[in-house]
């Protein structure tokens, strides 16, 4: 989620004096790295999973849930080896390494060490995501479990946490749930603080209610404490925040309070990297719609299967005029969107990207794109990095205000850090061994270890096809971002269709250029809209689809029988949750919800059923559950 730093944060009316200071300081220090490393070239890939826990206690005896927020703890206890070792203690390097995240109740788990560029070592992600299952359980209170649900189902619903706490603080002042939730490090309550205080409003998040046979129509949700004015917000409910036939959320932990599986790989060089950006922005919302697993909030079914929307929404900071609704004044821009969202820009110089690509009006910040430029960063990383840069840095330590700006990067990394796009171009931090990274940020967290090895270890070796076979998918990026709302439908996996290019072997886009059948490829008929199956699996007569043009990529190479056998297992899960033949995690959860004895057909999600709901995906992660509508033969 970011970097930790220490010290005192600012309030806004503060930090926002310094904004201009960061700012510049973060583009100095961007291009000092820029200076030293853009030549820079590494060998090989070293790559690495993130994968986020929400902690629940389980009360067997009574069949109900909490959420628990003793993820602090937990954490120390998983962060001793990782201690040990770097105080020199010992040679043993830790298993796992351990992150907070925004939630009190979440935490993070990366490998020890990045994976190497072998096929052997795709055979080390399962085990290694099913060691931190078991460290983390074993660093947990016995009633309680880490859980791989994008959210806690019940988050925000009244006496859902550990310890009983009202919904009256006063950094979020959200209705449904208290400041305990986030994280206590002072970088998150003031990163929620300073979202409202710059939005002027708190955030205001509306996901549409999935609609049953008794399910009122229209839906005015009576949970929400509409009279209730503890603070001025409150009254932003009633006012018409709260929309009808949607679940309402007011808070952060809504949204960076869910859980998601991120892929980050290191590149050989920059134009390696900055190719691999370009390649991924179209995969993303794919990617998105396939590990779609999000389709219930605050107690209610959503007519949505993602998060990604609600998380955008939860971190919105944009001012009544940056988002368009007041005439521009004080602000300097109208933005689009949120800093958590799609990419905005392609960055590639490669031949295969064409300025028609970009065909969405960039915002982004003149002067800083001048300096860049004057500083002979080429128009295209220019225009990305002055995009980021729009952005106000929302938190800020006193104690770190002045830095060497040939030697940290912090003022930098606060603003590219809180960009939270659906990729990232990640350069090197200063004074490491670590080169250009890429870091693919779309996917939804899966119920089991071996889902979620499957799709970390179809992302790697779909850019190692991407780079091997000189794939071109470019698409414009307007419609990337058609994509990225098509991906939320529900089950948009089986009734949707996708933008999508049509012939991915051209390398040369030019308007006659001519495909591999010897065809003239127009412009316009660049791209057409497929299935998620067509996508994945092929189109007679068209795109060949990725499981099979990863396929031949591995016939290419010198693979052992076992490791290609575990590949086969962990495409064909793709495969076939991309024909529909296997659910998505989003359909199997609605599907536990509607089946169960207890569900009114009503949209609510409550206690008993959420119970029998996570219980029944942890024991499906422990491989105590079969599940074949979700995993098929395979075992979790
Ligand atoms: N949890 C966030 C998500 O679901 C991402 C936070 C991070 O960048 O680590 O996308
Ligand atoms: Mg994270």
């Amino acid at each position: 989620m970011g970097l930790l730093s220490l010290g005192t944060p600012l309030h806004w009316n503060e930090a926002k004096q310094y904004a201009d200071h960061v700012r510049s300081h973060g583009i100095d220090q961007f291009l000092s790295v820029y200076r030293k490393q853009r030549s820079r070239k590494k060998q090989c890939l070293l790559w690495g999973d993130e994968v986020e826990y929400v902690v629940v206690k389980l009360d067997k005896e009574n069949r109900r849930t909490k959420l628990s927020l003793r993820a602090f703890d937990i954490l120390a206890q998983l962060q001793k080896p990782e201690q040990e070792y770097n105080d020199g203690n010992t040679e043993q390097p830790p298993d796992a390494l351990w992150r907070p995240e925004y939630g009190r109740f979440m935490i993070e788990g990366t490998p020890g060490a990045p994976y190497g560029s072998t096929f052997r070592d795709l055979m080390n992600v399962e085990p290694s995501m099913k060691r931190r299952r078991q460290l983390a359980h074993e660093a947990m209170l016995p009633d309680e479990i880490p859980v791989t649900l994008v959210n806690y189902p019940r988050l925000g619903c009244p006496h859902e946490l550990d310890i009983d706490i009202e919904p009256h603080g006063k950094a979020v002042q959200s209705m449904f749930v208290p400041d305990e939730v986030t994280n206590p490090h002072a970088r998150f309550p003031t990163l929620a603080a300073n979202i409202r205080r710059r939005r002027g409003a708190k955030v205001e998040i509306n996901m549409p209610i999935f609609h049953d046979k008794n399910t009122p129509r229209p839906f005015i949700d009576p949970t929400i404490p509409f009279d209730r004015e503890v603070f001025d917000h409150d009254r932003e409910a009633k006012n018409g925040a709260a929309k009808p036939d949607h679940i309402y959320m007011d808070a952060m932990a809504f949204g960076m309070g869910c859980c998601c599986l991120q892929i980050t790989f290191q590149a050989c060089n920059i134009d390696e990297a900055r190719h691999l950006y370009d390649h991924l922005a179209p995969v993303a919302p794919i990617m998105l719609a396939l590990t779609a697993a999000t389709p219930i909030f605050r107690g209610y079914l959503a007519d949505t299967d993602a998060r990604w929307n609600v998380i955008a929404a939860s971190v919105d900071d944009r001012t009544p005029e940056e988002r368009g609704i007041k005439p521009l004044k004080n602000d300097r821009f109208v933005i689009n969107k949120s800093r958590y969202d799609s990419i905005d820009t392609y960055i590639s110089n490669d031949s295969m990207y064409k300025d028609r690509y970009n065909d969405l009006d960039l915002v982004y910040d003149k002067d800083i794109y001048e300096k860049l430029r004057n500083n002979n960063v080429d128009d295209l990383l220019a225009r990305h990095m002055a995009h980021l840069f729009i952005r106000d840095p929302l938190v800020i330590f006193k104690e770190l205000l002045d830095q060497d700006d040939e030697n940290s990067v912090d003022h930098f990394e606060n603003i590219q850090s809180t960009n939270w796009q659906t990729v990232r171009f990640k350069p090197p931090p200063p004074n490491s061994d670590i080169g250009w990274r890429v870091e693919f940020r779309s996917m939804e967290i899966q119920i089991t270890d071996f889902e979620n090895a499957a799709f970390s270890v179809f992302i790697v070796l779909l850019t190692r096809t991407i780079l091997s076979f000189g794939l071109n998918l470019y698409i414009p990026i307007t419609k990337v971002d058609e994509n990225m709302a098509t991906a939320h439908k529900r089950d948009s996996v089986l009734n949707d269709k996708f933008y999508f290019r049509k012939n991915v072997f051209t390398n040369d886009g030019n308007k006659n250029a001519t495909n591999g059948n010897g065809h003239t490829a127009a412009e316009e008929d660049e791209y057409e809209l497929m299935t998620m199956n067509e996508i994945i699996n092929g189109k007679d007569h068209g795109f060949p689809g990725f499981v099979p043009l990863i396929h031949s990529y591995l016939n290419s190479t010198n693979i052992d029988i076992e490791t290609r056998c575990q590949l086969t297992r962990y495409l064909s899960l793709i495969s076939k949750r991309a024909s529909g033949e296997l659910m998505t995690g989003a359909s199997y959860l609605r599907k536990l919800v509607t089946s169960h004895p207890q569900y009114k057909q009503d949209s609510v999600v409550s206690p008993e059923i959420t119970y029998d709901l996570i219980d029944t995906v942890d024991r499906i992660a422990r491989g105590e559950l079969k599940a074949p509508e979700l995993l098929g033969e395979f075992n979790a």
